[in-house]
């Protein structure tokens, strides 16, 4: 959407309110509303100041006026408030004019002009596959866990001994048992498709909708890929959608990588591809999976660079509970055609030319989408520019169960860090690939690790229930 037509939509649906928004280092979003008689084509230009200081991970008070830029192109009519609003994602810049280096949506827009500068390609296309679950309202407090949080798989499951509240478990997902069975099992037929139409409506194309492999109601739903900063903006209205939906239905969505010990986790697995113009650079036809020796060299990349890269693409303390043996979430470093169990996974069923891509499967959506997916990008690009191949350096390809190995072979086989703690190691050890082009900055990396080893040990510190369970009767 042009500036003239953020304008007209604004007259034609009588909107009354323009709802400025920009993300936090965590990828949450912040907004501002502004009456729409307050927005004109100048606040295109001029932009909207706010206070930078009261911003987790952005700067001090003795340096707080930041500004807000809008692009139009992220403008979408919010579907749940009363009055008429629109939503705008916006850059944020300094006083001088000058992109704020904290600022992660500058961060992808820099990624993607880097990209085009290298000369290797125009554009990088991405598609998340973002899970989630769907709750009936629980509470979480220390201390008054509900049980859904700490549900096992031996409780969860199918046992025809248990009474469980709300009836029999004929029509109950069992645990790792949702993978798209018809209603009444599946119970969120509606709330999904409901969630599908809202996303349409705010201009993504969804492809799809479907039950996951959890036990308790755990959806996904695809919207169709687009180039990395406008992806990482979708993904945002879509969480915010999500996020709404559930509320009105009485409940409540999370995205949180491992919230039931004993299932299925939520990943959000990331599509990538990079054209050229029209051309599609990944494809060749008669290579492994019918890649390029490009698209083989950007899975160099990411392979090479995983343990630091996961440090942006799973970011939470909670991201390390999902990346563990047996639910489908990747823990080996390798690159496979159809295997769900390596971090990288080439789609080959009913792909054309233009839709020849890598998956990488590691990512949570815990992760900044604008930060991930600038960094996966920048990943990819050091493994074209240095030619890096993935099967000369151990990762790969590896065609079967990887969790089911001899013993020997998964020997060599590299894994994801184990914790947040580690991969900020890695990060802190490698992040020259990031800071190639200025795209991210030696300031803002300290920072993040600064601030995620933070919130480590803000985790670390506390007490879990679980340490009930193992030393309350010692
Ligand atoms: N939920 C799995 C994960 O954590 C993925 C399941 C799937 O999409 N096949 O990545
Ligand atoms: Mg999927
Ligand atoms: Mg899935
Ligand atoms: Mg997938």
């Amino acid at each position: 959407m042009s500036v003239e037509n953020v304008l007209k939509t604004i007259q034609e649906n009588n909107i009354e309110w323009v709802d400025f928004r920009f993300v936090d280092l965590s990828g949450r979003a912040h907004h501002i509303s502004l009456p729409s008689t307050e927005v004109d084509a100048e606040t295109f230009v001029n932009g909207v100041a706010f206070d930078g200081s009261s911003i987790p991970g952005f700067r001090g008070i003795e340096e707080s006026d930041m500004v807000m830029m809008p692009d139009p192109a992220s403008t979408f009519i919010d579907p749940f408030t009363q009055h008429p609003t629109i939503n705008i994602m916006c850059d944020i810049f300094t006083p001088d004019g000058e992109r704020y280096e904290r600022d992660p949506r500058s961060i992808a827009v820099k990624a993607e002009e880097y990209l085009q500068k290298t000369g290797i390609g125009t554009r990088a296309n991405f598609a998340p596959e973002s899970e989630f679950f769907i709750f009936d309202d629980v509470r979480y407090e220390s201390g008054t866990n509900s049980a859904s949080f700490f549900v096992d798989s031996e409780e969860a499951g199918w046992n025809t001994n248990r009474k469980e509240e709300g009836g029999n478990l004929g029509f109950k997902v069992r645990v790792k048992g949702g993978y798209v069975p018809v209603a009444p099992v599946d119970t969120q037929q509606d709330i999904r498709s409901e969630m599908s139409r809202l996303l349409e409506e705010a201009g993504m194309r969804v492809e799809r909708h479907h039950h996951e492999v959890a036990t308790a109601g755990q959806a996904e739903i695809n919207f169709r890929f687009d180039t990395l900063t406008k992806t990482a903006d979708n993904l945002l209205a879509y969480k915010y959608i999500v996020h709404n939906t559930a509320r009105q239905y009485g409940k409540t969505a999370t995205f949180m990588p491992k919230p039931l010990f004993g299932d299925n986790g939520s990943g959000m697995h990331v599509h990538q591809s990079i054209f050229d113009g029209d051309t599609p650079l990944f494809y060749e036809k008669g290579g492994y999976a019918n890649l390029s020796e490009m698209a083989l060299h950007y899975i160099g990349g990411i392979l090479h660079h995983a343990p630091a890269l996961i440090a942006l693409t799973n970011p939470s303390t909670n991201s390390f509970k999902r990346l563990v043996p047996g639910y489908e979430a990747p823990v080996n470093l390798v690159y496979s055609k159809g295997n769900r169990s390596a971090a990288v996974r080439i789609p080959v069923a009913a792909v054309t030319p233009k839709g020849c891509r890598i998956e990488f499967r590691t990512p949570d959506s815990t992760a900044n989408p604008y930060l991930a997916f600038a960094a996966m990008l920048m990943a990819g690009l050091d493994g074209i520019k240095r030619k890096i191949n993935p099967s000369e350096l151990g990762y790969g390809p590896v065609d079967k169960n990887i969790y089911e190995l001899p013993e020997d072979d998964k020997a060599n086989i590299r894994s994801v860090p184990a914790s947040l703690e580690e991969a900020l190691d890695a990060l802190a050890a490698d992040c020259d690939f990031l800071t190639e082009g200025g795209v991210f900055t030696k300031d803002f990396i300290d920072n993040y690790i600064k601030f995620k080893r933070n919130e480590a040990k803000s985790v670390a510190i506390r007490v879990h229930p679980h340490e009930y369970s193992l030393y309350y009767d010692c």
